[in-house]
């Protein structure tokens, strides 16, 4: 069985491309398009990671993300924060909403596979290596 991510991003190029792109290295990607989908995914599915994009309708990622670090059954899932805004202010927002790694689009792949897999090797029990 392959790691499991879910993609929060309500942009249809952004998602399609990078779920695509991590399908191809061996993760099996699901897909929700606003916050409060990912929310539902999260604690229905119980991915390996989430990758969260933050401006996102409905509930934004910073709100999702608090949600999930809040609640028991999810708080143990690594959340990566996706944003275009590429500072620092941004970047500390997302760790105060709780987000365990920040990244910036556009999306470089091999950087973001780091990120990913150096907080799916960080808990164990969880840890499956990508085909
Ligand atoms: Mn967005």
């Amino acid at each position: 069985m392959s790691a499991r991510i879910l993609l929060v991003e309500d942009n249809e190029m952004n998602r399609d491309m990078l779920s695509r792109r991590l399908e191809r290295k061996g993760y099996e990607v699901a897909v929700a398009v606003d916050g409060q989908e990912g929310l539902d995914k999260a604690k229905a599915n119980k991915p390996d990671l989430i990758l969260m994009d933050m401006s996102l309708p409905v509930l934004d990622g910073w709100e999702a993300t608090r949600q999930l670090k809040a609640d028991a059954a999810t708080k143990t899932i690594p959340i990566i924060a996706l944003t275009a805004h590429a500072m620092a202010s941004d970047e500390q927002k997302a760790r105060e909403a709780g987000c365990d790694d920040f990244d910036t689009k556009p999306i470089e792949l091999p950087r973001l596979l780091e990120k990913i897999q150096a907080l799916m090797n960080h808990d164990l029990s969880r840890a499956e290596t990508p085909g």
